[in-house]
């Protein structure tokens, strides 16, 4: 059973359900009930990913596969050349996560912005995907989905009016609206990545969003 609805402290399973078919995934179609499993899909096919990306406005570059030491590696990964909006700095995903977060920030995001800020979305702002190490930092923790291109932190939004809304200055101390709009993304975002955190999870995401397609199934 899925649960996509609401985000709270939901923990969900990371295997969709079997009796329930999957269509392949347009991502030039609106955001719909179907769309987390359909993306699901896309980990265990990259022949599918591949194709479904090359089918979208979407450009990505395919990056060669990497393998550095014990537990840092990647295989299908993308750089994003061009998206609906610009990233801060160079984002490397895997095709699951590079389809995931254009939907996020073309459905999600971007409409929120109007509807709470009543501005444009023009930039995102996050602090890395890629990345060599354990989950927390720690020396003995499992590896995180950073250390396979599985993840980006993302921390703030620039609109066209010149604000910046980040997800450190703002979660607790924005404006009600501000915060509406951090809320909303974050609970919205559940539904197409397997694994959510945010400053309701713990201290150490108190500034950024973490998502990931990863096999934790975490939405916080
Ligand atoms: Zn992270």
């Amino acid at each position: 059973m899925l649960l996509i609805a609401g985000c709270g402290t939901v923990e969900r399973s990371p295997v969709p359900d079997a009796s329930t078919p999957v269509g392949p995934l347009d991502l030039e179609r609106p955001v719909g009930r179907a769309t987390g499993r359909q993306l699901l899909a896309l980990k265990n096919d990259p022949d599918r990913c591949r194709a479904t990306l090359a089918a979208s406005r979407l450009q990505v570059r395919a990056l060669e596969n990497r393998r550095n030491g014990a537990f840092c590696h990647y295989s299908d990964v993308v750089q994003i050349l061009r998206s609906t909006v610009p990233y801060s700095g160079p984002v490397h995903l895997t095709c699951p996560m590079a389809a995931a977060l254009y939907l996020w920030e073309r459905d999600i995001v971007a409409p929120a912005a109007v509807k709470y800020l009543s501005s444009r979305l023009v930039r995102i702002d996050h602090m890395g995907t890629y990345s060599c190490r354990r989950r927390q930092g720690g020396s003995s923790n499992r590896p995180s989905e950073h250390a396979t291109a599985n993840a980006i932190d993302v921390s703030g939004f620039r609109l066209e009016d010149g604000r910046r809304v980040t997800v450190l200055g703002d979660w607790s101390q924005g404006t009600t609206a501000e915060r509406a709009f951090l809320r909303e993304i974050r609970d919205r975002a559940c539904g197409l990545f397997q694994v959510v955190l945010s400053p309701d999870y713990n201290a150490a995401h108190r500034d950024h969003f973490h998502l990931d397609m990863g096999d934790w199934g975490v939405c916080r």
